[in-house]
């Protein structure tokens, strides 16, 4: 026994720390990605080293290498090649297999009348054992990855699994399909309502496709028919089987994913070129039927666990599945208050944003504004007018999509009207634009400045003063008509607040 493999003995430490990883199961699912790619693999297959097989190792794994996989496990009934072996391998041209573009592992289909259950990454071979949960037991203590194959083939119920792994802990896969021929045929419960079965019990089985090949002849039991991608952060055995152990890959037999994952409250599957995905609960219980190829599922809460079925022309795919009970607490949003200004003279025409507002496990849907002189709103960007000078503590509260809100405040402060609020040591070059003579060319033959340009000014000192004159004289009021000019002032001073903002003056 090894103790330096990441996955050592089960010393009680280990036992304590794999249930405290089952405890957390959903976290395995974090949201976002870690690697740059999903890297494509099978957990099982067969080659001369097994009764049943008379395909030699170097075809079959040449075919997966020229196939585009990024890593195979090598089972074998009752056999096994060790990692030196596996990394000698030459294709018939005499190339290395094994180079930093293909990986293999080394493995075992540790096989008997009653069972069939692939140890991943083991350092040797191990007998079979009696019943499931010693072959999981005996595989976990030799530092592999326990996988329960073709459950349907061995005549295998929901039940007969449950009795046997609901009270181990651990990392455990299951054959959710299995392009095996005679797989195919068995009448029964499909594998993947046995899964259905487990996971309805709160058990924690991750789902793999496998091709079984045992040939490389067509119609027989080639290569090719299930596989699964993994999110991992490199390709390399230790990063490939960790994402594995947290369930960050998919099963497939064709439809290829961008990405899958969860929020508190959604859980998003993001398939390009997929014509239908299917979100599925405990009992096997259609959740939600989508047309298309992206889908974001809003958690019920009584669903028990969440998974997706995805299909494609090219085929199925399966993500893993999210128990409901251990998702996370509901992180509140963050408010954030944007003005475009917050000082100048009465009547003050403040734009104010709140699209900065966040939630880092869902997001804001609805903001609430409270100006303070006793005026209300609701909406992301709000335009206000105080009237009266004073100075108003202005609050926006933010609702994320789970309904608990989050608050910030910024002071606006509206002095008498008429007062600048900053005098600017050089008098405004007022009504500049409008003094050049009117249709003089430009220096560089421009006919006409740009409404934009037509309030250059290199100080935005004086620029803020000189916007907020404008806008406030050419506010909207009783008696007054709104024009353009008002709504390019608005404009205007609305970049111009961005401004004050990245000054540090206008925001809280
Ligand atoms: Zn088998
Ligand atoms: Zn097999």
């Amino acid at each position: 026994m090894d103790k330096t493999r990441r996955r050592g003995a089960p010393a009680p430490s280990r036992i304590a720390a794999i249930a405290a990883l089952c405890a957390g199961l959903t976290l395995a699912l974090a949201p976002g990605r870690a690697g740059a790619e999903w890297f494509k693999g099978n957990t099982h297959c067969h080659t001369s080293a097994s009764p049943d097989s008379s395909t030699p190792i170097e075809s079959l794994m040449s075919w997966y290498k020229d196939n585009g996989y990024d890593f195979v496990v090598l089972t074998d009934h009752n056999a096994y090649t060790t990692q030196a072996a596996l990394n000698a391998l030459r294709d018939a041209r005499g190339r290395a297999l094994v180079d930093a573009d293909f990986l293999l592992i080394p493995g075992e289909e540790l096989t008997t009348s009653q069972h069939h259950i692939n140890g991943i990454d083991l350092p040797a071979r191990v007998a079979p054992a009696s019943s499931i949960s010693a072959a999981f037991e005996l595989i976990w203590a030799n530092g592999g990855l326990p996988q329960l194959n073709h459950p349907e083939y061995n005549f295998l119920q929901s039940r007969d699994i449950i009795e046997e792994v609901s009270e181990m802990s651990g990392p455990m896969f299951l054959e959710i399909f299995n392009s095996h021929p005679i797989v195919i045929e068995r009448s029964g419960p499909s594998s993947e309502d046995i899964w259905d079965g487990v996971l309805s019990t709160g058990r924690l089985m991750w789902g793999v496709a496998v091709d079984d090949a045992h040939t490389l002849v067509q119609g027989d039991r080639p290569p090719g028919g299930g596989f699964i991608f993994v999110d991992a952060a490199s390709r390399d055995k230790a990063a490939i089987l960790d994402a594995m152990e947290r369930g960050r890959f998919y099963a497939s037999t064709g439809a290829q994913l961008a990405d899958f994952s969860h929020t508190r409250s959604l859980y998003d599957v993001d398939a390009p070129g997929a014509t239908e995905i299917v979100f599925i609960g405990g009992n096997g219980a259609v959740l939600e039927r989508v047309r298309g190829d992206f889908a974001s599922y809003r958690f019920r809460g009584d669903e028990r666990y969440v998974r997706a079925r995805v299909s494609s022309p090219e085929g199925f795919a399966w993500t893993q599945p999210v128990f409901v009970d251990a998702l996370p607490p509901n992180e509140a949003p963050t408010a954030s208050i944007s003005a475009s200004t917050a000082r100048g003279p009465a009547p003050l025409a403040v734009e104010f944003d709140g699209g900065a507002s966040g939630d880092v496990d869902g997001q804001v849907v609805t903001w609430r504004w409270d100006f303070g002189d006793g005026g209300v709103g609701r909406g992301e960007v709000i335009l206000h007018q105080f009237e009266a000078p004073g100075r108003y503590t202005v609050e926006l509260t933010v609702f994320d999509d789970q309904g608990e809100p989050g608050r910030e405040t910024l002071d606006v402060e509206v002095l008498a009207e008429g007062v600048d609020p900053e005098p600017s040591p050089t008098p405004e070059p007022e009504g500049q634009p409008e003094g050049q003579p009117e249709g003089q060319p430009e220096p560089d033959g421009q006919p006409e400045a740009q409404p934009d340009e037509a309030e250059p000014n290199p100080d935005p000192r004086g620029s803020v003063g000189q916007v907020r004159n404008e806008g406030c004289a050419q506010a909207p009021g009783p008696g007054r008509s709104g024009g353009p000019g008002w709504l390019a002032a608005l404009l205007i001073a609305a970049l111009i607040g961005r401004s004050i903002d990245a000054r540090g003056r206008g925001r809280v």
